[in-house]
């Protein structure tokens, strides 16, 4: 089918209730596994590389491989850069064949995010690549982007018309309390700020930090008007997982590298379809 927008993913989300799972890889078991996943519920799917995933497996290598897996099955596949700073890089990745950029410009003040922000939609719009933006801190740790939980801060439904508006942008990534990386306790939600952002902009919203959010807070979040939810470090920790099992479970004679790193697709495929039903997803690739 080849590579879908994340404009494309998204388009009537919100309205029908469901949202589209963004899944991080970091390398091909987990990118196939992903889709595979996707596939066996008949989903839409955002595939998502970090920066630091970009950097490790290539920019090009990146979009041809999740290219390749696109155009081998029937569901619509968005590959998306995650969290970039560097205009140049994400520029690189739009003309790379990257479907969709994050420009996460959040850590500077509310005129330069919207200007950066700006800057990016008109030049990734050029190539037809949708793009999100985050108003807000999430907090956490996001590959080299490190917010002490404390200095998060939620986004302010008072920025949010204007931002939406000038920036052209066709994703929000908002902080509603949740954090990158595993939760220490069960991560306080702000549904309020939530509904109130969503009453404001049709613009469809983006919820990082996902593993570990309890499956009713997803649910609630999903009605409440977000449209994309971002899971990360349980598709890696579920990566060195299936490593280390195989790794016990076959005999130091075995050299075929298959064995220790193909459990990986089946284990991560799993996590998806389980966020998928979650999600309320399943059966909606009919839709893009
Ligand atoms: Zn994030």
């Amino acid at each position: 089918m080849g590579l879908a927008t994340l404009k494309e993913v998204l388009a009537g989300t919100r309205a029908m209730g469901y949202a589209v799972g963004a899944f991080n890889f970091n390398g091909y078991e987990d990118a196939q596994g992903i889709v595979e996943g996707a596939v066996a519920k008949n989903a839409p799917v955002i595939v998502m590389a970090s920066v630091s995933a970009v950097k490790y497996i290539g920019l090009r290598q990146t979009a041809g491989l999740v290219k390749g897996i696109a155009e081998s099955v029937n569901i619509p596949v968005c590959l998306h850069l995650d969290h970039a700073t560097d205009v140049a890089l994400i520029k690189e990745a739009v003309k790379a064949g990257f479907t969709s950029v994050m420009i996460d410009a959040s850590a500077k003040d509310y005129e330069t995010n919207i200007r950066e922000t700006k800057a990016v939609v008109d030049f990734a719009r050029i190539y037809g690549c949708s793009v999100e933006a985050e108003l807000g801190k999430v907090g956490g740790k996001e590959e080299n982007i490190v917010v002490a939980d404390a200095s998060a801060t939620f986004t302010d439904p008072a920025d949010v018309t204007r931002f939406v508006e000038e920036t052209g942008i066709d994703a929000l990534a908002v902080a509603i309390g949740t954090v990158h990386g595993f939760y220490k306790a069960d991560p306080k939600l702000d549904f309020e700020r939530l509904e109130k952002i969503a009453a404001l902009t049709s613009c469809p919203l983006v919820l990082h930090g996902g593993t570990g959010v309890p499956v009713e807070d997803f649910k609630r979040c999903v009605k409440k008007g977000i449209s994309k939810i971002n899971v990360g470090t349980e598709l890696k920790a579920t990566f060195s997982d299936a490593v280390r099992k195989a790794v016990a479970a076959n005999p130091e004679s075995e050299f075929d590298p298959r064995k220790y790193v193909g459990p990986v697709k089946q284990a991560c495929a799993e996590v998806v379809k389980g966020k998928i039903d979650i999600f309320g997803c399943a059966g909606k690739a009919w839709r893009v």
